[in-house]
């Protein structure tokens, strides 16, 4: 298995101060794929639905789920170069971020989350629909941010720096290839709504599962603890099993219990026979788990886990 990955160095930094603030460029591109998507519903068409609900669904399971976050992210299985650029390819395709993009925010949230406190930003404590519009609109300006260091595999990677200063472009030449087989139709929904409902989709089951809800494990000293959402495997690719993911990053299975569907873990399994992949991450045994803490499979969060954050409050170290 290989050596797990810290890139945040939390020295000085103070996971409960900051600002919310606008962040303009995104702002403005969720609301353009949102301003599309209403578009796209105006010219709907039963081919144009189902494209986008193929390509949807097979670009956040293999590009987001597989891609980037089991694989770029977590370091849970070692790829083929040409495997490994092809799905993190499709992963920045979603819409969301480039690699290093994604990286830094998926980081920046699971360390203030494994933190005793920290904002409500990165708890997903704020009321649903404020939740969504932080998410679709604004970054949050730390007071005293944490450094992270992303590995030279990826940040020094002439491909992933490509990706990653070009991300929202990369709609374009999907955009030609849809218009040439489609019209617009295709475009708005191959494109606009495709982006819109995986950037909400995406950040919905984050909410769900960083809210109060079953699971078997507790990582200890965390503030923030996570959830999983029964029923959902196949809808969310397995990753709706995210209170086992706090419990083993290091795994490449995420559905773990029996009846936990991960559809991302079939894909990391077929590769693995295919020869694609190797060195696929499982939990660590037994004897390694003293940051965990076992409260029974359906028992609901205890409500002192995730302490509602005094206004104006600090961390003190
Ligand atoms: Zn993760
Ligand atoms: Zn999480």
């Amino acid at each position: 298995m290989m050596a797990p990955v810290i890139r945040v160095d939390g020295t000085g930094a103070d996971p409960c101060g900051g600002t919310v603030r606008i962040d303009w460029p995104k702002a403005l591109w969720n609301a353009g794929m949102i301003a599309g998507t209403l578009a796209a519903l105006a010219m709907a068409t039963r081919q144009a639905v189902a494209l986008f609900l193929v390509l949807t669904w097979a670009s956040l399971l293999v590009g987001h789920s597989v891609g980037m976050h089991r694989m770029m992210i977590h370091r849970t299985f070692r790829a083929k170069p040409w495997v490994a650029r092809t799905l993190i390819y499709v992963g920045t395709l979603v819409g969301v971020s480039g690699p290093s993009g994604i990286i830094r925010i998926h980081d920046t949230r699971d360390w203030a989350q494994r933190e005793p406190r920290c904002h409500d930003f990165f708890a997903h404590r704020a009321g649903f629909w404020q939740d969504l519009a932080w998410n679709l609109f604004c970054r949050f300006d730390f007071t005293r941010p944490p450094r992270i260091v992303i590995e030279p595999a990826i940040a020094a990677d002439p491909f992933f720096r490509f990706l990653d200063a070009t991300w929202r472009w990369q709609q374009v030449p999907l955009a030609l290839v849809l218009y040439a087989a489609g019209g617009w139709p295709f475009v708005l929904w191959g494109v606009c709504a495709r982006v819109f409902v995986s950037t909400a989709g995406h950040w919905s089951v984050t909410w769900f599962c960083h809210n109060p809800g079953p699971g078997r494990w507790i990582v200890r000293g965390a503030g923030i603890q996570a959830s999983n959402l029964p029923g959902l495997g196949l809808l969310t690719y397995g990753e709706c099993w995210h209170n086992n993911h706090h419990a083993f990053p290091e795994s490449a299975r995420i559905g773990l219990e029996p009846g936990q569907t991960d559809p991302g873990w079939w894909v990391i399994r077929a590769m693995a026979r295919l020869g694609w992949v190797s060195d696929v991450g499982a939990p660590r045994p037994e004897g390694a788990r003293e940051d965990l803490e076992e409260r029974g499979q359906d028992l609901p969060r205890r409500a002192d886990l995730n302490p509602p954050r005094v206004p104006g409050s600090r961390r003190s170290r």
